[in-house]
């Protein structure tokens, strides 16, 4: 009897070492293998997809899966739809730990999109020096267009998923202090941030920059992942962990 959760994210990192610490260890962490090197938890982790709603649905039934925490990023929308599919056809209660979002300050220029395709767009024809900060999966829809130079920061290599022929990368995983988000901006003359409204304290340093140097921001909208009783609060879903069989 264990409960899963759905990682990846800090707050699935923080969650882990929360339910360790109080002694709440009997439950699994779920990745679905996309960086090479995970950081290290302090639970029992498994790695790869399920396969699918049907297969997340079999493994709780043959684990004996009591409860579901989707940890998640705002952006894994589709674990997170299969999430919401197999907590309804197997009945076991579920929480959803999701980062606060952020909330727009005077002096922030936001131009606010739906998705990729429409941050690609919103860069416009003329060439610009683009901070390109959506994560490896999201590079390849900005091979549409080539014109601009891009600064790429991915935690994983970028490799083939961008080729242009003005591309400039950065490895690094966060959290990422404002004041170095702005020296790093103003010694590469970016004059565009590209960000996912991904939310939480530990990358929001480069839309503080962005205020700070008077540079617009592409803030692509969080995607909709369907109904799951939610909470920012760690502390809360360790309360939900320790309460459905993660003792
Ligand atoms: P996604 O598009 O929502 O999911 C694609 C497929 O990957 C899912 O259908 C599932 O495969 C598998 N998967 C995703 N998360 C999983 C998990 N925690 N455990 C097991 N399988 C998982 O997800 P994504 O956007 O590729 O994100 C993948 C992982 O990276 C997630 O853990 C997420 O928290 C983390 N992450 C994502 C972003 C982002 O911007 N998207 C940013 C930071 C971290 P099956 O259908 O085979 O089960």
């Amino acid at each position: 009897m264990s409960v899963l959760i759905l990682g990846g994210t800090r707050e699935a990192a923080t969650l882990a070492r929360a339910c360790a610490n109080a002694g709440v260890r009997d439950c699994l962490v779920s990745l679905a293998g996309r960086t090479a090197a995970p950081q290290a938890l302090p639970l029992p982790v498994r790695i790869g997809g399920f396969g699918g709603v049907e297969g997340l649905v079999r493994f709780i039934r043959a684990e004996g899966v009591t409860g579901l925490v989707d940890a998640t990023h705002p952006f894994a929308a589709r674990i997170s739809a299969h999430a919401v599919q197999a907590v309804a056809q197997t009945g076991i209660p579920a929480l959803a730990l999701h980062r606060q979002g952020w909330v727009k300050q005077a002096g922030d220029i936001w131009l606010e999109v739906a998705d990729l395709a429409a941050a690609v767009t919103a860069l416009g024809i003329r060439p610009r020096r683009v901070f390109l900060t959506i994560g490896r999966q999201g590079l390849p829809a900005f091979a549409a267009a080539p014109q601009h130079h891009y600064l790429v920061r991915t935690i994983e290599p970028v490799g083939d998923a961008l080729a242009v022929p003005h591309l400039a990368e950065l490895n690094a995983r966060g959290p990422f202090d404002a004041r170095a988000e702005a020296e790093l901006m103003a010694r590469a003359q970016v004059d565009v941030l590209v960000t996912k409204h991904s939310g939480g304290a530990s990358t929001y340093g480069k839309v503080e920059a962005a205020r700070m140097l008077g540079l617009p921001v592409v803030m692509i909208a969080r995607p909709a992942t369907g109904h799951m009783p939610a909470t920012q609060s760690v502390d809360e879903a360790l309360a939900f962990v320790a309460a459905h069989g993660g003792m």
